[in-house]
């Protein structure tokens, strides 16, 4: 027997219904905020993502599912969507017509990790970009679309918040932190010790627990924000207390990369154990610029959906549709017409063989129909057909040019 792959999954039946519930309820909301869907390619050239997610990330050093193709080609699979849709937008040269663009996503992503409970190779993500406004305002709607998703889902959270400046106040902060690191240096853990040379606002969100508290008292980049950033931040907090959405400031979000800039937020779960970031986003002004467009502000933000999987709760299924099933061998032509005609404006199904009545109504059961409707000689006969509502539990025998 052939198995799939470590980390690949087959998503049908109950896990199905629960997946496309989530698709169609964020879909429905990021609609409702004025998104249109973008679909792009699995397979990108590896440059893309070497440029935008970083080759000193994990993503990019360890985890991609990179090759060379019968072109010679060096590709791999999307470990993320942003950098696809970016590219796109560039490539489709939204970045000069200007206006504001905005996308939402959702599809496959792949990352070679160990697959752990929410974790996989394969995985699913939802995800929306909108370019081409400046303006906190849309930090603060992104922030509002991704509560309502979670509020739609039956999902508690607490939202995360912090801003990473800009290149006008980001630089000295660092070298600030820096000169803080080099203080501390002995104590830390080797990995900061690594960050330290290449990404030192990184250090903040390590999981060492020594290391943790001694960046408590590590210098803080929203005490150093330049007025514009402080401004907007403000403005965001406003805004989200204006629309009841409570949030809490954590000055260790951070992202590391320089095209990232102001609004960094982030949706946690206290019900999933120590992966409790469901959905993360933010402002990156500079990665248009990074992939050769035009410089174009930038917010965004994705979500995974295995995590979120099992905090979804479904609402109450209903029954619904017909089942059609022929008492007699002589009523299974008819039966089968019959429900290709109902299928023109409802859901039908039926059953191929000629069975007893006990038997019909298990089987409208089992597909959760409303009503079970069936058809023996005796029927034929009279041109009707037997039909049981099974949520009102009422029986009636009706023509069948009135069916
Ligand atoms: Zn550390
Ligand atoms: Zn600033």
């Amino acid at each position: 027997m052939i198995n799939s792959l470590r980390g690949m999954n087959d998503i049908l039946s109950e896990d199905y219904e629960r997946f496309t519930y989530f698709i169609n309820t964020a879909t429905d909301i990021a609609q409702k905020y004025g998104y249109h869907f973008i679909e792009t390619p699995l397979l990108e050239e590896t440059a893309l993502f070497k440029r935008s997610v970083g080759e000193s990330s994990d993503i990019v050093g360890k985890e991609m599912y990179q090759f060379i193709d019968k072109g010679e080609n060096d590709v791999c699979l999307r470990p993320e969507g942003t950098a696809g849709v970016v590219r796109a937008f560039v490539q489709k040269k939204l970045d000069k017509a200007g206006g504001i663009h905005r996308f939402f996503y959702h599809g496959s992503m792949f990352r070679y990790e160990r697959p752990q409970k929410g974790r996989l190779r394969q995985f699913h993500q939802f995800g929306v970009e909108s370019f081409g406004v400046d303006s906190v305002y849309e930090d603060a709607a992104m922030i509002m679309m991704v509560s309502d998703i979670l509020k739609a889902l039956g999902i508690a959270y607490r939202l995360q918040l912090n801003s990473l400046g800009d290149s006008n106040c980001m630089p000295q902060y660092r070298d600030s932190l820096v000169s803080f690191i080099e203080k501390c240096e002995d104590d830390i853990c080797e990995d900061c010790v690594r960050r330290k040379a290449t990404n030192p606002i990184r250090v903040l969100d390590c999981k060492n627990g020594t290391c943790q508290v001694i960046y408590k008292e590590a210098p803080k980049l929203i005490n150093h924000l330049c007025s514009a950033c402080e401004d907007d931040f403000e403005k965001l907090k406003k805004i989200l207390d204006d629309n009841e959405i409570a949030y809490e400031i954590d000055t260790n979000l951070v992202r590391g990369l320089d095209y990232y800039s102001k609004t960094a937020f982030e949706f946690v779960s206290d019900n999933i154990g120590s992966q409790s970031a469901i959905a993360g986003g933010g402002r990156y002004d500079r990665l248009v610029e990074f992939l050769d467009g035009r410089p174009t502000p930038a917010v965004g933000f994705a979500m995974g959906i295995e995590r979120l999987m099992e905090l979804i709760k479904m609402p109450e299924v209903k029954r619904d549709g017909y089942y059609l099933g022929a008492m007699d061998e002589e009523a299974i032509d008819l039966v089968v017409s019959l429900t290709h005609k109902k299928r023109k404006s409802d859901k039908a199904t039926c059953d191929y063989k000629a069975k007893n009545l006990k038997s019909h109504l298990k089987g409208a059961d089992k597909v959760n129909a409303r009503f079970c409707c069936v058809i023996g000689t005796n029927e034929m006969q009279n041109d009707t057909i037997w039909v049981k509502d099974l949520e009102n539990k009422t029986e009636s025998t009706m023509f069948l040019k009135n069916f």
